[in-house]
């Protein structure tokens, strides 16, 4: 089976500044293109003159039109070129989505936690479910009206020195009577002590939570960032829990460590 995720050109058309530290971008991209439909659907984006992908959540998808939401934090190699005059007009390429938010049918309510990075794939899931929705969020700035009405929202503020205490938030809330679903998404390290709070102390089944590393805290850019996409196919045609599946994507990213 070829893991090969299909690409996609696309051409920026606009940006946007929704707060200092995030940044939206219209893509005009390939009709070919087609979304999952998934509301945590993220694709690997290749900036010009660069090979390797860094992955961002499909903020939404209309008529040809792509919206990502980019987090700009110190260095990066997409932070920097985002923040470049000749970003807008310039030809970039898309991989094709891939979706992990997969809710138990039964689910009665749905617990969503994540830094600045996983606020466009809480933003778009609350957008879209019909069951009663807890969000905490851990933002830099003041993003209040980014999230849809409706959903109840704990803001927390980031830590200044650029850590997240994401893992202890999870360890301190008030768990909802019955079955549902939590969603979770931002540091790595904080997304592993989680999955071993979910597991060890709350002893949830994998299928009730679906905890994800969107990035990992180096010095400089990432040496090589590791594409979810072929791990996610290969996991599922294994027949691998998502649960698993992400174990294996952090796995995956340790060893791409020089
Ligand atoms: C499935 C998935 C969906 C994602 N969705 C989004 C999204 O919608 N929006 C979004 O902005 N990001 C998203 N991310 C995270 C994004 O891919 C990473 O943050 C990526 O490393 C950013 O690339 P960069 O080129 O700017 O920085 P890199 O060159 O990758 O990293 C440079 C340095 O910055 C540090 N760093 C990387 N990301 C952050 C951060 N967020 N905050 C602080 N320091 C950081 C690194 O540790 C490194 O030291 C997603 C990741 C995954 C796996």
């Amino acid at each position: 089976m070829s893991t090969r995720a299909k690409q996609y050109s696309a051409r920026v058309e606009r940006r946007e500044s929704l707060s200092p530290h995030l940044v939206r971008l219209t893509l005009a991209v390939d009709p070919a293109f087609e979304s999952t439909g998934i509301p945590d659907e993220w694709v690997g984006l290749v900036v010009p003159g660069q090979f390797q992908s860094r992955y961002y959540t499909v903020r939404s998808y209309a008529a040809g039109e792509l919206v990502l939401d980019v987090v700009v934090h110190e260095v990066g190699l997409v932070t920097e070129w985002v923040l470049r005059e000749d970003c807008v007009g310039s030809s970039v390429t898309i991989t094709e989505p891939k979706g992990s938010f997969d809710p138990p049918v039964d689910a009665g309510w749905l617990m969503l936690v994540g830094d600045l990075t996983a606020l466009p794939a809480m933003a778009r899931i609350a957008e879209t479910t019909s069951l009663p929705t807890r969000i905490w969020a851990q933002v830099p700035d003041d993003l209040s009206s980014y999230l849809p009405a409706g959903s109840e929202v704990t803001w927390l503020e980031s830590p200044r020195d650029g850590t997240s205490r994401l893992a202890e938030v999870v360890e301190g809330i008030e768990w909802p009577e019955g079955d549902g679903y939590f969603w979770m998404a931002g540091e790595s390290a904080q997304m592993r002590a989680v999955r071993k709070h979910l597991m060890r102390e709350r002893r949830l089944p994998a299928a009730a939570y679906d905890v994800m590393g969107y990035w990992r805290a180096s010095t400089g850019r990432q040496p090589r960032a590791v594409d979810p996409g072929p791990i996610w196919r290969a996991g599922k045609a294994q027949g691998l829990s998502d649960e698993e599946i992400w174990a294996a994507y952090d796995a995956a990213r340790e060893g791409a460590t020089p």
